[in-house]
């Protein structure tokens, strides 16, 4: 199938049916849409305004903490455009408090999880973009219980904002600081969420009061590989910094590891992710959790440089590789160090930069693939 076809497909997986949306936020709002929303509440377009200071600006999440509003026109606002998105269910740390793992309860029950690291130079958050995920990595927690729903855009972006305030208030070890980046490498597969992602994106990245005001070369977009969305992302005008999972250099293994290979191969995926350099000019990171004796042997990394190479040379892709998070009862294990080492050694060889993933709050199953919001 060539992509032009596969581009007209509907991606059956986006959006389930039968569930109730979650209730409208301001952060759902562009700013256009917010001064409609106070035209029809009988507010003046500033007093909306104010409300988005508060929570892009000053990070707060809370109508009473609101005092310059009048109270009855903030709780007018409030019971509009502030309803509570994220109920805190548990917060864990790790990593002598630098890093917090935070499970939310949305409004219909559904679990997520959201965690915030602090490096010297950095803070970043990893959110979730969807309630579970319908791709089924076999490698991960995540994809074990499959999809419940996307995420809205205030969903998301409330994640970000907590993960601000709790920077911004010293709630991290380090003393105040600022939030500086956010990866969508938490549950869900982002581009499965497009339009309440690409949304999420502008809210983070336009000046306050209208957004957060990050720059959007400090958020990651990972995907596995949705070839049409990667495409249209490029075209979008957000240069984020776009993650392609891709875990095999060949669709022999890809299709088992990551099974929406059989719909968008590893051709596919590396060919989106080359047209997304080229419209951007923003360098793609190719992530590949390292996996013993099964995704690890030194010609697995000869065939993935030549694949990168081919697509251009050595110049618009970084390769990532992750020490496997164990999921308890799964076949995967991560690989041993040699072999890691070996990996390395053969893709510099070829001159493909690479480097190996910090891997933070193992200890607490906050890394990347051991998302599985239990509340056990
Ligand atoms: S690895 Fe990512 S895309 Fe695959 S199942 Fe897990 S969360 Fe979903």
């Amino acid at each position: 199938m060539t992509e032009d076809a596969r581009t007209t497909l509907p991606l059956v997986f986006e959006q389930p049916r039968g569930r109730k949306k979650p209730p409208r936020h301001l952060a759902d709002l562009s700013a256009e849409e917010r001064a409609e929303v106070a035209t029809a509440l009988g507010q003046p377009a500033y007093r909306v305004k104010q409300v988005a200071h508060h929570y892009f600006a000053r990070l707060e999440r809370d109508p009473a903490n609101m005092t310059d509003l009048p109270t009855a026109t903030r709780d007018a606002i409030a019971a509009e455009l502030l309803p509570t998105l994220l109920d805190e269910v548990r917060t864990q740390q790790a990593d002598r408090g630098t890093t917090r793992k935070t499970l939310w309860r949305l409004f219909d029950g559904a679990l997520v999880e959201s965690v915030l690291m602090r490096y010297s130079e950095r803070a970043t958050v990893c959110v979730s973009s969807q309630a579970g995920c319908g791709m089924a990595c076999p490698f991960c927690a995540t994809g074990q219980g499959g999809l419940q729903r996307n995420m809205s855009t205030g969903e998301i972006v409330d994640q970000v904002v907590d993960a601000a305030a709790a920077m911004a208030n010293g709630q991290v070890a380090g003393g105040p600081g600022r939030l500086s980046n956010v990866v969508f490498m938490g549950m869900g597969e982002p581009l499965a969420n497009y339009r309440s992602v690409v949304n999420a994106v502008r809210r983070m990245t336009s000046p306050a009061p209208d957004g957060l005001g990050m720059s959007a070369r400090n958020i990651t977009v990972s995907t596995v590989g949705l070839a049409p969305r990667m495409r249209q992302l490029a075209d979008e005008g957000v240069p984020v910094t776009l993650a392609l999972s891709l875990h095999a250099p060949d669709d022999e293994l890809r299709d088992e590891l990551v099974p929406i290979n059989t719909r968008f191969s590893v051709e596919d995926a590396v060919s989106a992710a080359r047209y997304f350099f080229d419209v951007t000019g923003r360098r793609v990171s190719i992530e590949y959790a390292m996996m013993r004796d099964v995704n690890d042997q030194a010609w697995r990394a000869d065939l993935l440089a030549d694949v990168l190479i081919e697509h251009g040379g050595r110049g618009w892709v970084h390769v990532n590789l992750i020490p496997l998070n164990e999921v308890p009862g799964s076949r995967f294990t991560r690989s041993r160090d040699d072999d890691t080492d070996e990996f390395v050694r053969r893709l510099e060889a070829k001159g493909i930069s690479t480097t190996i993933r910090d891997t933070r709050g193992d200890e607490i199953d906050a890394a990347c693939g051991q998302l599985a919001a239990t509340d056990a």
